[in-house]
């Protein structure tokens, strides 16, 4: 026991003080490090759902330092460029059990983070740890033991866990929104499609003292988030109520998650998600950007495994220990763990150096 911490406490400080967390400031979210000094990186993401799920936890009455921790080491597991580049290590990953960020996030923090001498990774608590793993197959689950169990007995993890899961979801829907209109990918015209933005822009347009552009959209987004996480609140809070969970126990046998947002927005959010998906995950620029950002990826991966020694000492000979034991599963997995573990930029010195000296990136 420490003398003034409690064990969350613990958990978030040695997330705080880890070194896979410092790297998330130069991993993209959507918009590549480069592109801007203002858009938001994996950092900010991971502090934005932190905030997010702390104001809510604090309403609820729940444990605000254990769904701090969950939110700040959510995305601890994530690839340099994204989904583009999760992807990517999935692809090459295939013939050996594939790759989730979601569970590279809890090989983060159980074993691939070196700092304590009596232990591997950070030696957080089950809950911390449950709210980490969001998703998981169920082959990877069978693997996992108890903190698996609840994805082959479809069963809930705690409500901490379950407030992360839906901050997460709120707060890059309204970060990427804002984000995209800064780098003009998206227009406000386009966002009259989206319910929950036109009623908020159109309200707050009507004041009688008029707004600039860039404040007008600071106060839309901000409108809308704020309905939103309301929203959480009060629909959480009536579930509750009727419910009455007695028990960590009732929790985790309900069949649905019991923080949620209400069925009607529920829809309102979804119509904010498909517009993303539609009009700024796959524009065109962010598409070009993605498919070289997976040919890098895909070039550093084959260049690892055909030689190993050509990763800094210590992953060369992670990947020759696990290859004895478990053949090129083993050399692939200590491969993708040093992928993973990299920046945007890093990744992209790394393919300068040994495919192309010639990348721009
Ligand atoms: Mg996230």
């Amino acid at each position: 026991m420490h003398p003034y911490r409690g064990a969350f406490q613990r958990d978030r400080d040695r997330i705080l003080h880890s070194s896979a967390f410092r790297r998330l400031v130069y991993k993209t979210q959507v918009f590549i490090n480069h592109e801007g000094d203002l858009y938001r990186t994996r950092l900010t993401h991971s502090l934005e759902v932190a905030q997010v799920a702390r104001t809510v936890a604090a309403q609820l009455g729940l444990h605000e330092t254990l769904t701090e921790a969950i939110c700040l080491a959510h995305d601890l597991g994530h690839t340099p460029f994204g989904h583009s580049g999760q992807d990517a290590l999935d692809r090459c990953m295939k013939p050996w059990g594939g790759f989730e960020h979601n569970l590279q996030s809890l090989r983060v923090v159980d074993e691939l983070e070196e700092r304590y001498a009596d232990f591997p990774g950070l030696n957080l608590t089950y809950e911390t740890r449950e709210g980490i793993l969001k998703h998981c197959s169920r082959r990877n689950a069978r693997a996992l033991g108890e903190l698996g169990e609840r994805f082959l007995k479809r069963r809930q993890p705690g409500l901490e866990a379950q407030l992360a899961n839906v901050a997460d979801e709120i707060a890059w829907s309204h970060h990427d929104l804002d984000d995209g209109l800064r780098a003009g990918l998206i227009t406000l015209d386009e966002l009259v499609e989206v319910g929950l933005f036109k009623r908020h822009h159109r309200s707050l347009r009507g004041r009688r003292s008029p707004m600039s552009r860039r404040v007008l959209v600071h106060a839309t987004v901000r409108a809308m988030m704020d309905q939103v996480i309301t929203d959480l609140i009060e629909a959480t809070r009536g579930r509750l109520a009727r419910l009455r969970p007695v028990s960590i126990e009732a929790v985790r046998a309900h069949g649905r998650p019991l923080v949620a947002l209400s069925p009607a927005m529920v829809a309102g959010h979804r119509e904010l998600k498909v517009f993303l998906n539609r009009h700024l995950y796959r524009h065109e620029r962010v598409l070009a950007r993605n498919r070289r950002a997976q040919a890098l990826l895909a070039g550093l991966f084959e260049c690892y495994m055909n030689d190993v020694r050509a990763m800094p000492r210590e992953h060369a000979e992670r990947a020759l220990a696990w290859e004895r034991e478990q053949g090129a599963r083993g050399r692939a997995r200590a491969v993708a763990d040093y992928i993973a573990g990299m920046t945007d930029r890093y990744a992209a010195a790394a393919y300068r150096r040994l495919v192309d000296p010639g990348l721009e990136w």
